[in-house]
């Protein structure tokens, strides 16, 4: 591992935005204070600075917010067609494009991703709007035969109402269009509440859909803390449905919240990923998947293949070669090119990792690389060595717990029945993956995990056509695929008498 630090060439885009350091909510299509007028500050997780001032947004925002997204889905919005609201994708697709460099910035100085990261996030930001805008149209009901009512029957597909949309801090860019685009594409509006770590490219993008004709009132934005303003949303009784990405601990709060009337819920939780390597895996391939599996975006991906398990007869192989790739990974600042991860996103994360470092050598892992906080150059920001455990137990704490930083565990085992009985042992169902030669085996693997994704040798590929989702505690609810933008539909029944 080297490390890298230049400073940032920041866009003049992106510096503008910056340079306004007080951000507001968006409601209603408008910078909105918070109506107590208080904010809280964001840092920059690269240095520990102050980026700016967000608008903390407590109950109150949050209805005043809602109850502009009921108006604008009562209103005009209602009677777009389907081929204007995909009309209207096309254009917020061209915007987007057009200014992606600055949101990337953006979000690089926000949450600590490299901009090697952020700027490849844009093929598929775009990808997921054309899914979308493709989506517009196929909204079908059924004819269904008489049976024995004497009526014609039919259904219908209706726009849920007003959605609630709560995005962590581990890719707001990317993870916001998982709710607009099917917001859009539905019918629906919504109120976003983005992280209190990292909201800034959220900002920055609601205002882009405005200028690509958005009508006010359809997405509104909200900033402030979980606890307050999440909490809030969650349960206000004038959201239909909350969709949720975030841990397993908070999307429990937003079940219990979401009984105040009885929401619909998409959640998309946390994992600890089962990477199942068979002796006869191509490495070259395997050891830089397994690694950037689980150290890309610094461990913070929920699907990250964070449990390596490894068959024995190549074990000291992959260990010798992980610790070979690892050492060329560049860790850093995120405006230099070559960096390929950044920082943690917060102090409080920091300290979460470097307590979960210590805990594997308390279990009896052996730490075979990294385990560090970086300094130097880097010493004010929160950046932390991929850091690789040896001789893991699948029972250990730290091959059980989500870390969500560049932390691994490699588990050796022999067999195939056992890969599948280890990969299984854990509370998360969101990825995996299998690498070996042979098919039967692979499909075995496939068939045997119990996650919402698996890949087979490759990892983290996404394509919106078919999306991905969580089983188990990870959560339910398809982002992407046919059942996507079901989720944003009720069936309504009819029955015409003849
Ligand atoms: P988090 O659960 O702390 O926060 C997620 C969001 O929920 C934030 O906007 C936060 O402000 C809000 N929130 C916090 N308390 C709330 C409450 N009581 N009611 C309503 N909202 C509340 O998660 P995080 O630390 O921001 O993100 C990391 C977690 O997200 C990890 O567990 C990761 O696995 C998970 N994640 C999952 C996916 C997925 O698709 N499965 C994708 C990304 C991240």
């Amino acid at each position: 591992m080297t490390q890298t630090n230049q400073s940032p060439p920041l866009s003049q885009a992106a510096q503008r935005f910056l340079s306004r350091k007080d951000f507001k909510h968006f409601i209603n299509g408008k910078s909105t204070p918070a109506l107590s007028g208080k904010t809280f500050a964001t840092y920059d997780p690269s240095s520990g600075a102050v980026l700016a001032r967000l608008a903390e947004g407590e109950a109150e925002d949050i209805d005043h917010a809602v109850s502009c997204a009921r108006a604008a889905f009562e209103g005009s919005w209602s009677r777009w067609t389907p081929y204007e609201r995909q009309a209207l994708l096309y254009r917020i697709h061209d915007v987007i494009d057009r200014n992606f460099e600055e949101l990337a910035h953006i979000e690089t100085m926000d949450m600590g991703a490299p901009i090697s990261r952020t700027a490849n996030y844009k093929p598929f930001v775009l990808k997921v709007i054309l899914f979308f805008a493709s989506q517009c149209g196929s909204v079908a009901g059924e004819t269904l035969p008489n049976g024995f009512t004497g009526t014609m029957t039919m259904s219908l597909k209706a726009p849920v109402g007003v959605v609630g949309g709560i995005i962590p801090w581990n890719g707001p860019l990317p993870s916001q269009w998982w709710v607009l685009g099917g917001v859009l594409a539905a019918g629906c509006t919504a109120v976003l509440k983005p992280s209190e770590e990292a909201s800034l490219s959220i900002l920055r993008t609601v205002e882009l859909l405005h200028e690509a004709g958005l009508p006010e009132g359809v997405i509104n934005v909200v900033s402030g803390y979980g606890g307050t303003a999440g909490a809030a949303l969650a349960r206000h009784a004038g959201v239909d449905r909350i969709a949720f990405t975030g841990s397993t601990a908070t999307g429990r709060k937003v079940i219990e919240a979401s009984t105040s009337n009885i929401k619909r819920l998409q959640l998309e939780l946390g994992g600890k990923s089962p990477n199942i390597i068979f002796a006869d895996a191509d490495l070259d391939k395997a050891v830089p998947a397994a690694g950037m599996g689980v150290f890309g975006n610094s461990g913070q991906v929920c699907y990250a293949g964070t449990r390596v398990f490894v068959q024995r007869p190549i074990l000291e192989e992959f260990y010798a070669r992980l610790v070979a790739f690892t050492k060329t990974i560049r860790v850093g600042v995120g405006f230099d090119p070559g960096t390929q991860l950044g920082p943690l996103i917060s102090a409080r994360q920091l300290d979460r990792v470097m307590g979960y470092v210590k805990l594997g050598s308390e279990e009896g892992a052996r730490l075979i690389h990294g385990g560090e906080r970086l300094g130097g150059s880097l010493a004010a920001g929160y950046f932390v060595s991929p850091t690789i455990f040896a001789g893991v137990e699948n029972g250990m704490r730290i091959a059980q717990e989500e870390i969500f930083g560049p932390v691994v565990s490699v588990i050796p085992f022999d067999t195939i029945e056992e890969a599948i009985g280890l990969g299984n042992q854990i509370e998360y169902g969101l990825g995996g993956a299998v690498w070996t030669r042979n098919i039967s085996t692979a499909l075995t693997v496939v068939n045997g995990i119990h996650t919402g994704v698996m890949w087979v040798n490759c990892y983290g590929v996404i394509d919106p056509l078919v999306g991905f989702g969580g089983t188990k505690m990870s959560g339910y609810g398809a982002k992407g695929g046919r059942a996507h933008l079901d989720a944003y539909l009720y069936t309504k029944t009819v029955y015409i008498d003849l």
